[in-house]
């Protein structure tokens, strides 16, 4: 049988792209359709635009600081929320541009509009039928708002980058990553921000110790972090105030109330349900090791799948397809997948960084741990007059010595990690962290200088 296409891929995000991209590399014949703007949420609504304004928070950081370093300002700096959405428009736009010529370069047909499974091995996009040996859905997902009175009044984190005019009053439901990395953003940017989260705890899934320390370090830097509250109504009070009622009767005025209560596949009108495409009791397209759907032919990736969600994780996950599917690069041998001491960071002001196990989870894992924590005033702070404070924690697999878990709460927590979340995907044992000299003066050093540990609760 003679197919338009060896692979179609349906969804022109972070693991879209990438899958396109290496497999036409392959010289096979590749369309990918999309239709949206290229690059996903990771470039459009989420990581980029983030980061960007996780950038510009830090001004307001390093403004109220220098003083301490002899810095006079002449003036109290004042921010232009329109300056900072149009300079990342325009930085968006730019990405947008790149995908689309990376893609082309590449030799990918780039169709723009929505597809759908059009049964076999077949893909109709614009009512035009296309044809395709594999398919590979990687539609990503989209936020989750749950029911309540008022919903409509809700923003998600996908109206966040544009809001207009900026919210002097940010009320922030949800305690995940997205929701504490607006609450810092906006918190630093200017705005009065309100955590509301329903649970005893900030960061679900992360290092308790860690997300006690995040959770504290941002009520320090201003957010009102309320804890075990959810959100009954909501209300217009006209002017663009919201106005939140608690649980317990408590009300909440607010310019903008987001949601960030979690995400979901985008599985809706891509007919996956007719090709036969079974989905896990989560909305996810359920796939197997090799990314395999329960339909013939059709694959799934990223944020629409199963796995974790999160960008570098989807592009591995297309290499490694493509690999399976094409063939591994010239010389190279087939890469796989592996989900174990995937590295990363909350982009709360000071940063969470993580890799490998918590320590609740280590000893569910592993038995016998042994924990190694500190917590100080980072070098920088003693002149800034800055009361952040950095946290680490190491956990140790006490029979091998292997650390298991590592984890940070300070400035650039993301970038430390990454280094030494290969160290650990090498199995570096504590005694090899002991043996290793520390670069001085900075805080990543404390990793390399644990000595003692802490006694367990
Ligand atoms: P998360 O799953 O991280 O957090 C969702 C939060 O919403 C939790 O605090 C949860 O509470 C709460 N929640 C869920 N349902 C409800 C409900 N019905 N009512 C009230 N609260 C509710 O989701 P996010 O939206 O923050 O992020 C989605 C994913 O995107 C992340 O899991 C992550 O993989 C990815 N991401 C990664 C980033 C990064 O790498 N820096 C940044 C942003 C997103 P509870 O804890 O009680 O369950």
């Amino acid at each position: 049988m003679t197919f338009d296409f060896d692979f179609f891929v349906i969804g022109g995000g972070s693991g879209g792209v990438r899958a396109a991209r290496m497999a036409a590399q392959r010289g096979v014949r590749v369309a990918l359709a999309e239709v949206a703007d290229l690059g996903g949420t990771c470039v459009n609504a989420g990581c980029i635009p983030k980061k960007l304004y996780s950038y510009a928070a830090h001004y307001a950081e390093a403004f109220a600081e220098a003083p301490g370093y002899g810095w006079t300002l002449p003036a109290a700096p004042t921010f232009d929320w329109d300056t900072l959405k149009a300079n990342r428009a325009r930085e968006i736009g730019r990405l947008n541009d790149i995908y689309l010529q990376l893609l082309q370069g590449a030799g990918v047909t780039v169709l723009r509009g929505g597809a759908q499974l059009a049964g076999g091995n077949a893909v109709t996009v614009n009512g035009q039928r296309h044809t395709a040996r594999h398919i590979l859905v990687a539609t990503g997902g989209q936020p989750f708002v749950p029911e309540v009175a008022g919903r409509e009044l809700a923003i998600t984190s996908e109206q966040m980058f544009d809001l207009d005019p900026f919210p002097r009053r940010l009320l922030v439901v949800g305690g995940g990553y997205i929701a504490c990395e607006m609450a810092s953003i906006f918190n630093a940017l200017g705005s009065k921000v309100t955590l509301v989260q329903r649970g005893p705890r900030l960061l679900g899934g992360f290092d308790t110790d860690a997300a006690a320390f995040v959770a504290s370090e941002m009520g320090k830097a201003g957010v009102d972090v309320q804890l075990n509250a959810s959100i009954a109504t909501l209300a217009s009070q006209g002017d663009g105030c919201v106005r939140a009622t608690l649980g317990g009767g408590t009300q909440i005025d607010a310019d903008a109330v987001l949601y960030a209560t979690g995400r979901r596949p985008n599985t809706a009108g891509i007919g996956l349900e007719e090709a036969g495409v079974k989905l896990d009791d989560k909305g996810a397209i359920l796939v197997d090791a090799h990314f395999r759907t329960s339909a013939p032919g059709i694959h799934a990736l990223g944020d629409v799948s199963t796995r974790l969600q999160l960008t570098p994780v989807a592009l591995a996950e297309a290499m490694v397809l493509v690999d399976e599917l094409f063939g591994p690069r010239p010389g190279k041998a087939a890469r796989s997948m592996d989900y174990d001491f995937v590295p990363s960071a909350v982009f709360t002001h000071p940063n969470l960084g993580t890799v490998g196990y918590t320590e609740e989870a280590a000893r569910q894992a592993f038995g016998e741990v042994t924990v190694f924590r500190t917590d100080f005033k980072p070098l920088k702070h003693t002149l800034s007059g800055s009361a952040e404070r950095v946290f680490m924690k190491l956990v140790v697999e006490t029979k091998t010595d292997r650390v298991i878990g590592l984890h940070m709460v300070g400035a650039d927590a993301g970038e430390i990690v990454q280094g030494f979340a290969v160290a650990m995907r090498a199995g570096a044992t504590k005694a090899v962290f002991d043996s290793t000299i520390g670069i001085h003066p900075t805080a990543a050093e404390e990793f390399v200088t644990m000595r003692e540990p802490s006694p367990t609760a």
